[in-house]
């Protein structure tokens, strides 16, 4: 299994594969997806199998065009709109399913939702453009760990698996997830694409999940388990570890002795398209050098809403 540089002839050989039933990482501009059929349960299957994903956890369906969506899930005038704004790019709708969605049962954990995205970028587009219907695709990394955002992150962990490189992911955070399922479309995860930019777009504001961890699971499951997490021990908001840490910045305030700074000039979306690359080189530092890793203060609003979402999720421990 290898990285295979993202020619004609090797996506053609990938999309094969995915017909057969096997699977790819593909290159997204969120972070690098494991790819399968989305309507093959068996190829599903085995997506959660190779990442060791609960099954209770669905998977976003990835499609060419808005109009192959609008085919598979109910689109409300909010989500229709959402759709035409956004897509392609990194925005996820979650929606009811459609009457005779083809997508496996299994993808969807059983949900009578579907999570969709049509993403922006070439590699993904030829893919799917070869494809008849959807591909699943979460994070092509073992459940719970850091998201590749390069070709080299999916191949050290994910070693069996082939890998279309498609370069370093120009986003670098997973989609913003928005549920269309009743009148007032809901904010399920903070993700590339800024709530406010959503907000403008739709001329409401978005509800926010329950505050009850039962009925927020219920609406967006996968939240609660834990996530994004490094081998060596993270913390932010200024807490100080026992023992030495290396330090992940952020701006122009950055102490000089910091191992990385997300963003010299402060810049949210170039931290965003940092942030795993960073974290995946401190982690490797970290452990072999038995550091913590301690992180700056990311200001909120913006992308930094899903920065600092990533990051409270990776010191979670
Ligand atoms: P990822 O792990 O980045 O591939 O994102 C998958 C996430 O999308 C899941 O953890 C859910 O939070 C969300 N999701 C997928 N399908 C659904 C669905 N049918 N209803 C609600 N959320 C969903
Ligand atoms: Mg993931």
């Amino acid at each position: 299994m290898a990285v295979l540089p993202a020619t004609a002839a090797n996506i053609s050989r990938c999309a094969q594969t995915l017909r057969d039933g096997g699977l790819i990482a593909m290159p997204t501009e969120t972070v690098y997806g494991l790819a399968a059929d989305a309507a093959n349960a068996r190829a599903v299957a085995a997506i959660f199998e190779t990442k060791a994903r609960p099954q209770i956890n669905p998977l976003i369906c990835h499609v060419a065009s808005p109009a192959q969506a609008f085919d598979l899930g109910q689109f409300d005038a909010h989500a229709r709109r959402l759709a035409e704004t956004f897509w392609p790019g990194p925005l996820t709708l979650v929606v009811p399913r459609g009457a005779s969605c083809p997508v496996s049962d299994l993808a969807s954990a059983g949900l009578p939702t579907l999570a969709l995205r049509c993403p922006d970028h070439h590699v993904a587009q030829a893919l799917l453009g070869e494809m008849r219907g959807p591909l699943v695709a979460p994070s092509a990394n073992p459940s719970g760990r850091l998201s590749p955002s390069e070709a080299a992150h999916v191949a050290a962990h994910l070693p069996d698996i082939d890998v279309l490189d498609g370069g370093i992911c120009a986003v670098g955070l997973e989609s913003t997830i928005i549920g269309c399922l009743d009148a007032a479309p809901t904010l399920l995860r903070s993700g590339g694409i800024e709530r406010e930019k959503i907000e403008t777009c739709l001329g409401m504001p978005l509800s926010d999940l329950p505050k009850d961890a039962d009925s927020a699971a219920r609406l967006a499951p996968g939240r609660m388990l834990q996530h994004y997490a490094p081998h060596a021990p993270l913390s932010m908001n200024g807490e100080i570890p026992d023992g030495d840490y290396l330090v992940l910045g952020f701006g122009p305030g950055t102490p000089a002795n910091a191992a990385e700074n997300l963003s010299p000039s402060g810049d949210l979306t170039e931290a965003a398209a940092n942030l795993f690359g960073c974290l995946h080189r401190l982690d490797l530092r970290a452990v072999a050098e038995g550091k913590s890793i301690v992180v700056s203060t990311v200001p909120s609003g913006g992308l930094g809403d899903a920065i600092n979402d990533r990051l409270k999720r990776a010191a979670q421990r």
